[in-house]
């Protein structure tokens, strides 16, 4: 194999293999170095294995990270219509499913990584796998790959190693190294996309129950965020993408040390005092000859409605007629802002994406290039940006490798 090629990208992920092809479109030898068996290992997993690539509704309140309109000028240049055409143009029929949410029509996610390989062959894109990168060098305005399979030389470096999250699926932090060495500055980094550990102990009791709902994150006491879908609790703490899209702020608290807390609302649509009036109509107008437990059967899941009464101090068997207007009230108060205080999340390894990375500040958007390093670039999740559950991560993973790739090789064909 040749060891000199124009552009030699880190990492044949989402945002590797995209940078890849549109650099090599544009005329460019490209290599990629890639220190798993397989390319594309995380694109395999996502959306439960059918990929949710992208989804038509953006904006930057889609995205989190220390400035997220960083995306916008990304977007602009290659965005969720480009994406779309791409992927066409590939093999990937896109299938809009769930309002917005895109996954490819075979509804496989190994058909996504599989037809950019098929692209990345036809192009000519070399890609080495198993490949341990000891140190990335710049030298005499090149770049150095030193590998255990020897030095590889380029004109460009892209780096597209992802993230720490899942590291099964090859994004396990290595690249970091290689960028702080470049005098790159790193934003925090926590798990995100995760599931959070709760301190009370009826969430024991609550194990495997799902519920429509709204959750709300309190930092130091003040809201930070909320979303509302199907939460799940679990034994250890609270699950589903309602918990999942706030978890981020939860994970960043944590490590600065702050007071977290979730406020979980099973009746999300009513307002206190119509879920007042709900508890009354069904314990009092309609409750005769039920007990407590057998009242609330119907609204909630069983185990849920054991845990609401004991918070509300009521007794399951008691008369439901024979509940006070100030028990009920109790009962509306915990089924709206029942708090789980959060004590940590499960980790990078049950993470679906990492929350901070490059800081944005030190990257041209328009090119995806250092503003320290010339002809150094970054791409996908290795940058401080994350976005929400949805496909915003994938969307970013291809806008920005696309934007990098052929930045790179237009810095090569003009110079
Ligand atoms: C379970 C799960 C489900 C998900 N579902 C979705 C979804 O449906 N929709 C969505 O938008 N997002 C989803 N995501 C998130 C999305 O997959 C990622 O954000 C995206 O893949 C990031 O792309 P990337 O190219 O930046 O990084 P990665 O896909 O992580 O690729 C990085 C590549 O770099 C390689 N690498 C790392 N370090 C080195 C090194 N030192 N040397 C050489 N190679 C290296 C890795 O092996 C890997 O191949 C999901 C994630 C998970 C874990």
């Amino acid at each position: 194999m040749s060891r000199e090629f124009d552009i030699i990208v880190v990492g044949a992920g989402a945002s590797g293999l995209t940078a890849a092809v549109q650099a090599a479109r544009k005329g460019a030898s490209v290599l990629i170095l890639e220190h798993m068996d397989r390319a594309g290992k995380k694109i395999l997993v996502t959306g439960n294995g059918k990929c949710n690539f992208t989804n038509k509704k953006q904006g930057i309140a889609y995205y989190n990270g220390k400035n997220p309109a960083f995306v916008l000028p990304v977007f602009e240049q290659f965005g969720v219509p480009e994406t779309l055409q791409f992927f066409e143009n590939i093999g990937i029929y896109p299938k809009n499913k769930r309002d917005g949410y895109f996954y490819p029509a075979s509804e496989q996610a190994a058909s996504v990584a599989e037809v950019l390989l098929m692209e990345c062959k036809r192009l000519q894109v070399r890609i080495a796998y198993n490949i341990g990168i000891r140190e990335i060098r710049r030298e005499a305005e090149k770049f150095s790959f030193f590998t255990k399979e020897g030095v590889f030389i380029s004109n460009c470096c892209i780096i597209a190693t992802g993230g720490k999250a899942a590291k099964k699926t090859g994004s396990d932090g290595s690249g970091i190294p290689y960028i702080a060495q470049f005098g790159h500055k790193l934003t925090d980094i926590v798990p995100a996309l995760v599931q959070m550990q709760g301190k009370q102990s009826f969430l024991k009791e609550l194990a495997g129950v799902r519920a429509q709902g709204c959750i709300r994150l309190y930092i130091d006491g003040k809201r930070i965020a909320e979303d509302e879908g199907e939460l799940q609790l679990t034994e250890f703490g609270v699950s589903g993408i309602p918990a999942f899209q706030v978890s981020r702020f939860a994970a960043y608290g944590l490590l600065y040390g702050q007071e977290v807390y979730a406020e979980l609302n099973f009746l999300p649509k009513l307002s206190r005092e119509e879920a007042k009036k709900l508890f009354a109509r069904r314990f009092i107008a309609n409750g005769a000859g039920k007990n407590a437990a057998q009242a609330l059967i119907g609204l909630f899941p069983c185990k849920l409605n054991v845990v609401l009464l004991k918070e509300a101090q009521i007794s399951p068997g008691q008369q439901a007629q024979r509940c006070t207007r100030k028990e009920l009230n109790a009962l509306a108060y915990a089924a709206q802002t029942l708090r789980v205080d959060i004590t940590g999340t499960k980790g990078f390894d049950f993470a679906q994406v990492t929350a901070g990375g490059v800081d944005t500040a030190e990257i041209n958007p328009a090119t995806m290039e250092s503003l320290l390093v010339p002809r150094l670039y970054f791409a996908g999740e290795v940058i401080d940006i994350d976005g929400l559950c949805g496909g915003y991560n994938l969307q970013w993973a291809w806008s920005s490798g696309a934007v990098a790739g052929r930045a790179a090789a237009d810095a090569l064909l003009t110079q």
